[in-house]
């Protein structure tokens, strides 16, 4: 499985294509932006981190009947994935007030919601981001109405399994991002990564921050949270 030519470099990864049209290897780096690319810097070991724990993560959803473009880990930063075309919706599913939701609506963090709360952008880097609900997105034909549909009830899902298994890890899971893809075939999998980078993780005890907020809000400690839901995860369950 020999990579050929990098055909993207994000922000976190990179994705090589390789000889068979229907997979790409993703690279995690150890940069770091946010702020939509504003602040920038280096999380040393991130790669190693988040390429390890998404892989954990999607094969967990995959045991859960979710599908995923999870195919195999290649090494300690590389993983060989489905080819998606990626549905440009950011998929946000929060379970407690926080980030932009605080500030969007003038709330403070930590609001437990009843139930959880299902946001999408539109994925473009140029525009930051956009909030958008169906009906824009529909109209400027990012998914299909059927697509939308099993993207939600994918996304329920994923919370369901996803704060049962970080509880088992002493973590409470504020909020998180997903994105989906479709395969070649035309079905919609769960493609990109879950990790530390894209979720809200806080300790469910001390209520200390374990994410990328450590980097956004210049907390210190970053290494040491990501090395931290890493530990948690392994002791948890060695993937
Ligand atoms: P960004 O593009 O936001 O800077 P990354 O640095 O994480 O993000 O780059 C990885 C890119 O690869 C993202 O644009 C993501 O949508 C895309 N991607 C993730 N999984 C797949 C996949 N299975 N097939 C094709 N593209 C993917
Ligand atoms: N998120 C992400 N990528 C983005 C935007 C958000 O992974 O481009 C994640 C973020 O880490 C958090 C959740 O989605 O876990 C909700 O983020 P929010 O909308 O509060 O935005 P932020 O505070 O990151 O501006």
């Amino acid at each position: 499985m020999q990579k050929l030519e990098q055909i993207y470099e994000g922000k976190a990864k990179k994705v090589f294509a390789i000889d068979d049209p229907g997979l790409v290897i993703v690279e995690y780096k150890d940069d770091a932006t946010a702020f939509n690319g504003q602040k920038k810097g280096t999380i040393r070991g991130k790669g190693i981190i988040n390429n390890r724990m998404s892989n954990c993560l999607m094969l967990l959803l995959e045991n859960a009947g979710i599908p995923t473009h999870f195919v195999r880990e290649m090494s300690e930063r590389e993983t060989l994935v489905k080819k998606v075309t990626i549905v440009p919706l950011e998929v946000i599913v929060r379970n407690i007030s926080a980030g932009s939701f605080s500030k969007r609506y003038g709330v403070e963090e930590g609001i437990k919601f009843e139930e959880p709360v299902i946001e999408f952008s539109y994925k473009n880097d140029s525009l930051g981001d956009p909030l958008l609900n169906t009906s824009h997105a529909l109209a400027l034909k990012l998914a299909t109405e059927e697509e939308i549909k099993t993207i939600r009830s994918y996304s329920l899902k994923i919370n369901t399994c996803l704060q049962a298994f970080w509880a088992e890890c002493g973590i409470t899971l504020v909020d998180f991002k997903l994105e989906f893809g479709k395969t070649a075939g035309g079905s919609i999998v769960l493609a990109d990564e879950i990790s530390p980078d894209t979720c809200r993780l806080w300790d469910s005890v001390s209520g200390e921050k374990l994410d990328k907020d450590r980097f956004r809000r210049d907390l210190g400690g970053v290494e040491e949270a990501y090395a931290e839901v890493m530990k948690r995860v392994t002791e948890h369950d060695n993937c």
